[in-house]
């Protein structure tokens, strides 16, 4: 999935305050608890510049005043100074990669177990089910997504490597899981990446449920 570069993006602050919502709904919904995942958007392409949240911080109460904003090498280059999230450059990486405009990362219960349950199989197949046309580009509940799942590492730079790899390997990706870490999804805009987050989550709890009601594989 490839998107188009052209349109110069909304406003740093318009883009922040859409971040920090888009935070506060996903901790709610248990996706981001206990300080853990980070958000980005691009704010401008030339020179590249992401809005990306702050390390450490609980999102159930991020606001835009905390949004950093970097550089292509996750430096803070905006009048607000604080340390960006680890995983900056993975953001960064998928944003080159793809022309994304938006990364989102979550880590909740269901993307946690089934990027490990599914791990020894490289991905996490979904088809057949109806919410995969919330995906861009999907028309069809007939749609196989294919999720692939990446060794989880704390060398960050290793870890876009991989990203990168990965995603060079599957095109179509939509999102991709990070071994017992969490899920990374992103999209031409921000509605579009927390669009793609929703769908994604909704169709991994809906696999895992289905795997504890059978009991089974
Ligand atoms: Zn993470």
């Amino acid at each position: 999935m490839k998107f188009t570069m052209s349109e110069r993006s909304d406003s740093f602050s318009q883009i922040a305050s859409s971040l920090a919502s888009i935070a506060r709904g996903f901790y709610l919904r248990g996706w981001l608890v206990g300080t853990s995942g980070n958000l980005s958007a691009v704010v401008d392409r030339e020179p590249l510049r992401l809005a990306m949240s702050p390390s450490g911080v609980d999102k159930g109460e991020l606001v835009s005043e905390q949004v950093l904003m970097i550089d292509d090498d996750a430096r803070v280059v905006g009048d607000y100074r604080a340390k960006p999230s680890d995983e900056s450059p993975l953001h960064l990486r998928i944003v080159k990669e793809l022309g994304a405009g938006a990364v989102l990362h979550t880590h909740s219960i269901w993307n946690t177990i089934l990027s490990d349950f599914y791990f020894a199989d490289g991905g996490v197949a979904i088809e057949g089910y109806e919410m995969l046309k919330g995906l861009q580009g999907v028309n069809t509940h007939e749609h196989r997504e294919w999720l692939p799942i990446i060794e989880n590492s704390q060398d960050m730079l290793a870890l876009a490597d991989s990203i990168g790899d990965t995603l060079t390997k599957h095109k179509g990706a939509h999102g991709l899981l990070l071994r017992r870490h969490g899920l990374y999804s992103w999209g031409k805009d921000l509605a579009q990446a927390k669009r793609h987050v929703e769908i994604l989550e909704f169709l991994l709890e809906a696999v895992g449920r289905t795997l504890l009601i059978k009991g089974k594989r």
